[in-house]
């Protein structure tokens, strides 16, 4: 048996999300019966407005479909920066971008309620730091703050979870119950570099049901861990990172060894930062060190970068701060 039950949205405490539903104007984005009903929802009737609340990638893809459909988009973020999955300095940029194609960025923004007024929504929270109200009266309102594990079932068989409520899976994608395998969002992530964590992503999920199909009739598989490579692309500009960030390598036990542990990159679509993130994560993959991504043989073409990638360059610029009279210097 392989247990591939995916994941569930969460629905953050907001007060009239129980209430009120697509019928209403009021949408979470998970399955395709939640795009069809979002499209319902913007064709069927006048929609000038919507109301995004979460930044991450989905709220932030969502931001530019709407927005191609001449829909005034309100991004609503509690935290202090959009697309928290990378460092706010990064954030900012996507938020840059969000503005300049006439979204309305509001972060360190918390909602609390959804209530219908007059045919219309009017949705109201606050400021995290001042406490300022925010209140927008709206047409639609889109809630993407995230998936929890569906395991529901899982549970009631007698499967172990992990204190998170993911099933718990080893390296070949074994329960706890003989026989019994899983994959995908429902169950612990092994990562490369922080070891058990919960990182619920298509690639992985792909992966991890490779391991468990084969390794259930028999074979010997091993799932050789995740990375939480991951791409996005908002409006004119990619955000793409891989391996860790700085407040993870401390408390994972990483210290200044010159192994690469983490890349993240923002750049425009031609700069094709999804695939240069690729390289960085083949890097980590094989734990390089920083020194040794220069030593790669990556393409140039004068049209398309310099001698020298843009990995590259980072790498050299990186390891000059680090070690200055070791390191050549770079063009
Ligand atoms: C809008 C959106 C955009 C995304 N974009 C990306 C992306 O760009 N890149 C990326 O890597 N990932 C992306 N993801 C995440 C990716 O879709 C998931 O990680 C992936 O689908 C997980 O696969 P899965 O098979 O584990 O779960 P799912 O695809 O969720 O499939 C699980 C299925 O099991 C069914 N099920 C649950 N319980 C039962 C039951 N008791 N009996 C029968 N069936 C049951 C569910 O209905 C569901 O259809 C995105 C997700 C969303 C929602």
């Amino acid at each position: 048996l392989v247990v591939a039950t995916g994941a569930i949205p969460s629905r953050p405490p907001i007060d009239g999300l129980d209430r009120y539903g697509p019928a209403d104007g009021v949408h979470l984005l998970h399955t395709m019966g939640d795009t069809h009903a979002i499209m319902a929802s913007i064709t069927e009737r006048p929609v000038g407005s919507a109301v995004i609340v979460g930044a991450g990638y989905i709220g932030l893809e969502m931001a530019e479909a709407l927005t191609a459909r001449d829909i005034a988009v309100t991004q609503v973020e509690q935290l202090p920066e959009v697309l928290p999955t990378v460092d706010p300095e990064l954030g900012l940029l996507v938020a840059e971008q969000l503005r300049t194609h006439g979204v309305d960025v509001r972060t360190s923004t918390r909602i609390a309620s959804i209530e219908r007024k007059d045919g219309r929504l009017v949705v109201h929270g606050a400021h995290t730091q001042t406490n300022e109200a925010f209140v927008r009266t709206t047409d639609l309102v889109l809630v993407v703050t995230g998936v929890k594990p569906d395991t529901a079932l899982a549970a009631a068989t007698g499967i172990p979870l992990t204190s998170r409520g993911a099933i718990q899976v080893d390296h070949y994608m074994r329960t706890g119950l003989p026989d019994v395998y899983a994959a995908g969002d429902c169950v612990l992530t092994h990562h490369r570099l922080l070891g058990e964590t919960y990182l619920p992503l298509g690639t992985t999920a792909h992966k991890q049901g490779r391991v468990a199909g084969e390794n259930a009739i028999g074979g010997q598989r091993r799932f050789a861990g995740s990375l939480g490579t991951q791409a996005v692309k908002v409006f004119d500009l990619v955000a793409a990172r891989t391996g860790i960030r700085d407040h993870e390598a401390a408390p994972a036990g990483y210290a200044r060894t010159g192994q690469l542990l983490g890349v993240q990159m923002v750049g425009a679509i031609a700069t094709a930062v999804h695939k240069r993130i690729d390289t960085a994560a083949t890097a980590i993959f094989r734990e390089l060190t920083i020194d040794e991504v220069s030593d790669l043989d990556l393409s140039y073409t004068p049209p398309l970068g310099s001698p020298w990638d843009v990995l590259q360059a980072a790498a050299q610029l990186w390891a000059r701060k680090v070690s200055p009279q070791t390191v050549p210097s770079s063009s």
